[in-house]
């Protein structure tokens, strides 16, 4: 490779940070996410991305399910400039709106920001999104937001975090008070006090003033009870709390922590910029070569996620591909690993905040859309140089399960194709009972607006009107030694038997009760939570 293109990469990847949010809805995910573009000049306005949620209704017609339920179901990546860097946003899905796509987003991020609303602590989907982190030792950055209000203690919030999550902590700015009482932030880093100035109400930017600690005037400004608890906390964390090791953050073992209040930006700023500082650059993923550097001399990079029909004119299907490695150039010819077809990549996409906009080239932690229909399937590479295949992303484990019924015999043959694409293109995963006599698909999801999409596709993409039976099962787990493993433990009782569509077996479970229930009986039973990758 030229020296200068190695150059070139080398400093692009230098200045790209790339992250998801994970959070429980209501957080104020939407929230956080305006007010970094704003400081990106990437929109001009506060409330731009509900704007960009609403603009896109307009412009598909499977959006009408979105427009129904007033939920988001896409994510796309936000790409804005701060600081000299170049950040790429991956936005998860959040609400209701829960799917196996959210969780496939954080394969292809390299940080994520955890974001929790300070009166609540740790939520259920907030742990779910965590564990999925944890399967990759993302770096996580916790942002405790809505100081404005009420909240629990910070000292609490932090223990909860060690307790449950694992996670060392580090404190890098620290609250001073709270809801009414909360007069501002201060920033361990600088060793400086930032005013919270609540403007009229409360709904604008709060003015921020920075003094430093031991400045004589900011003791006048703080109510003297605060201020006193402060230096009280501050010595606290300094003698008991660890010190800031950025190598146990990149781990995913130390998460540094922030407060502030996204609604009225006030602690975004001092967020973003330390993030900036001590997130990874664009990482090292993993395939059967062993780690491919994102300054590997050759383009690859990998799909993370398909979305179809974003434009029904074209019933088109965008595969989103992560950038591993080299440099990605519009029209360039590449192999794909799984069919062994060559394929030029033509009509690339990048989403910004303000829509899609055809790009001409791409680094590593970037994000393009391809229109190439039916050619890529979830977890494929794409690859220049040297024949690479990267880890495949797992099925994560489904929550929902339901039998898929197609009342219309006539409709058989469109079914049976609506649901293999469906199933291939990763919008639900898909079991089947041992019965012979019930051979309609078992639909397993982790969300319900997964279940929503299969049937709202079906009808409008495929012309077939189905209907759902939900099962009473919570839980799958499969069966790590196969079909002989359990023949050795005979009858299950307490669970149903499935295969998965690569015929292996499943067991589905009411309750996690009833898995520890059968682990008990049988110690020796090696059960997953997670598919084997296939
Ligand atoms: P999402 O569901 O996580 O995307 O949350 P949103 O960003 O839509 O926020 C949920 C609600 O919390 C909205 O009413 C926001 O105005 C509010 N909110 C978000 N951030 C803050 C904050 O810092 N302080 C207060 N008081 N409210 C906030």
């Amino acid at each position: 490779m030229a020296a200068d293109l190695k150059t070139e990469i080398a400093q692009a990847v230098q200045a790209r940070r790339n992250f998801a949010i994970i959070s429980h809805p209501d957080a104020g995910k939407t929230t956080l996410t305006e007010k970094l573009l704003l400081y990106g000049g990437a929109i001009h306005e506060a409330g731009a991305v509900k704007a960009r949620r609403s603009q896109r209704h307009a412009t598909s017609d499977w959006m009408e399910m979105e427009q129904q339920r007033g939920i988001s179901i896409t994510s796309t990546v936000l790409q804005f400039d701060y600081d000299g860097y170049q950040i790429n946003l991956l936005d998860t899905p959040g609400h209701q709106d829960f799917s196996e796509d959210t969780y496939r987003t954080l394969a292809a991020a390299d940080n994520a920001v955890m974001l929790i609303d300070a009166a609540k602590g740790l939520e259920p989907q907030t742990r779910k999104l965590f564990e999925v982190c944890q399967m990759r030792s993302l770096p996580i950055f916790t942002f405790v937001n809505k100081l404005d209000r009420p909240g629990r203690e910070a000292l609490e919030l932090m223990d909860e975090i060690e307790q449950e999550l694992g996670l060392q902590t580090y404190a890098v700015n620290w609250p001073i008070g709270m809801g009414d009482r909360f007069q501002g932030v201060y920033d361990r880093r600088r060793q400086e006090i930032h005013l919270f100035e609540r403007s009229e109400h409360g709904k604008r930017a709060a003015r921020e003033t920075v003094w430093k600690i031991d400045d004589p005037a900011v003791q006048d400004l703080i109510d003297p009870a605060l201020y006193a608890q402060l230096l009280e906390e501050l010595e606290l964390l300094e003698e008991l709390g660890a010190d800031l090791d950025l190598a146990q953050v990149h781990r995913g073992k130390m998460t540094p922590i922030f407060f502030g209040s996204a609604m009225t930006n006030f602690g975004v700023e001092l967020f973003l910029e330390a993030f900036l500082d001590y997130a990874l650059k664009p990482n090292a993923y993993h395939s059967n070569l062993g780690d491919i550097d994102p300054t590997y001399e050759s383009f690859t990079g990998f799909v993370f996620k398909l979305q179809a029909n974003m434009d029904p004119k074209h019933r088109d299907r965008v595969a989103f591909i992560r950038v591993c490695s080299g440099k990605f150039e519009k029209d360039m010819t590449v192999q794909h690993t799984r069919t062994g077809k060559t394929i030029r990549l033509s009509r690339p996409q990048k989403l910004f905040a303000q829509g899609r906009e055809s790009i001409v080239d791409a680094y590593p932690g970037d994000i393009i859309g391809l229109n190439n229909p039916g050619m890529f399937a979830i977890g494929d590479t794409i690859f220049q140089g040297k024949k690479v295949e990267f880890d495949g992303i797992p099925c994560f484990s489904p929550e929902l399960f339901a039998y898929l019924r197609n009342p219309n015999p006539s409709k058989f043959k469109q079914f049976q194709k609506g649901m293999t694409e469906l199933r291939e293109e990763g919008a639900v995963q898909v079991m089947y009972s041992l019965d012979e006599s019930k051979r309609e698909p078992i639909l397993a999801a982790v969300g319900q607006l997964q279940l929503d999409v299969v049937q709202f596709r079906l009808q409008n993409e495929y012309g077939v009107e189905t209907r759902l039976e939900i099962l009473p099962y919570t839980v799958a787990r499969w069966v790590q030694e196969g079909w002989s493993a359990l023949e050795a433990v005979g009858r299950i009782f307490s669970a149903l038997t499935v295969k998965d569509s690569w015929g292996r077996p499943v067991l589905l479970f009411k309750n996690t009760w009833n898995v520890q229930q059968l682990l008990g009986d049988h110690p020796d039973l090696a059960l997953a939570a997670i598919a084997p990758v296939a």
